[in-house]
């Protein structure tokens, strides 16, 4: 069976945790997800990139805006170092492996940026406040529609040119790095997915697919589709 390396979040006391959601969308899949340190120590980063066959970075928190060369706007919060620095290192490696990639909200920013691009820090402020991208309201719910661009990665999978998403981010990809294609905006044209062109599967998507899966088969499609890739990548027998 192959093995999900999922990053967690770090709560106000320091725990880590991860939401049952994630768990439950990877082994619907068929595959065991397994949840990873957060650290600077390489060789336990590498060790775990060894182990596992794909990875999925999580939602939570937002990015250190010095990782962008910026002054940390008011609306930044719930910064955790160790967390950026993990997943940058875990997402450019894996990259690097051709390991299959899932990155999911705060995730396809980690993306983004770890590899060149760029963010919004806060949507509200700095893009536009046309459409409510953070209804923590109605977390599994229908926030907005995405556009979704055909001859994608992401079209393949979902089959679809628009789907219905959930939105609890406040934070935004700006610029895509250099080799990646948007494959999905929201009304406000907005990017709420990117893809690496090329790679096996490295996608990022802004909302929160684990979310709605039980429900939606088109957005379980997307950890179906992490679970072949990883298959072809490393045939379990
Ligand atoms: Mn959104």
């Amino acid at each position: 069976m192959h093995l999900i390396g999922v990053t967690p979040y770090v709560r106000e006391n320091g725990a880590l945790s991860i939401g049952k959601d994630y768990m439950a969308a990877i082994i619907r899949a068929g595959m065991l997800p397994v949840v990873l340190p957060l650290t600077d120590c390489r060789a336990t980063l590498d060790a775990a990139l060894n182990a596992i066959d794909g990875l999925v970075l999580s939602g939570g928190g937002d990015i250190d805006p010095k990782l962008l060369g910026e002054e940390k706007r008011p609306e930044t919060e719930d910064i955790a170092p160790i967390r950026d620095e993990t997943e940058f290192y875990l997402v450019r490696r894996a990259v690097e492996m051709d390991m299959p990639i899932l990155a999911i909200c705060r995730g396809v920013q980690v993306l983004s940026v770890a590899l060149g691009g760029r963010m919004y820090q806060d949507i509200g402020a700095q893009y536009s406040r046309d459409i409510e991208h953070t209804r923590m309201d109605i977390p599994a719910g229908h926030a907005h529609d995405v556009t979704v661009k055909g001859g994608t990665l992401l079209h393949g999978i979902v089959g679809r040119d628009t789907l219905a998403v959930n939105s609890r981010h406040h934070q935004a990809v700006r610029a895509i790095p250099e080799g990646f294609t948007v494959c999905a905006t929201a009304p406000d044209g907005l990017i709420e997915a990117v893809e690496k062109q090329g790679a096996r599967f490295c996608l990022g998507v802004q909302w929160h697919p684990e979310s709605m899966s039980a429900e939606r088969p088109e957005q379980q499609a997307l950890f179906d589709a992490l679970k072949i890739a990883c298959e072809e990548r490393k045939p379990s027998c």
